[in-house]
């Protein structure tokens, strides 16, 4: 059992790991945001849930114009984008 401020110290130490894909939790701004390496691309980017109606799934997004990689439910990634996004997510009320 994993509580927010554990996953919040930790970050300061290195990365998780989930799945083979390396991940840690940051605040930025007031918000709660998930830094994860891209399985894809290898470059770090935020965590967030594809918004898209037709697309469910995640981004990692790797710019401020929101450029990013996109992970649909049927890629093999997907499990652990999702475990490591609500591990996180449910611990906050962000
Ligand atoms: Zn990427």
């Amino acid at each position: 059992m994993i509580v927010l401020s554990e996953i919040l110290e930790g970050s300061s130490n290195g990365w998780r790991e989930t799945g083979g894909i390396k991940w840690r939790a940051e605040i930025q701004g007031g918000t709660l945001v998930i830094k994860v390496i891209c399985p894809r691309c290898g470059r770090v980017g935020n965590l967030v849930r594809a918004n898209h109606r037709t697309r469910v799934g995640f981004r990692i997004v790797h710019s401020a114009s929101g450029w990013g990689c996109q992970f649909g439910w049927t890629q093999p990634e997907y499990d652990s984008l999702r475990s490591i996004y609500y591990s996180v997510r449910k611990r906050g009320r962000f």
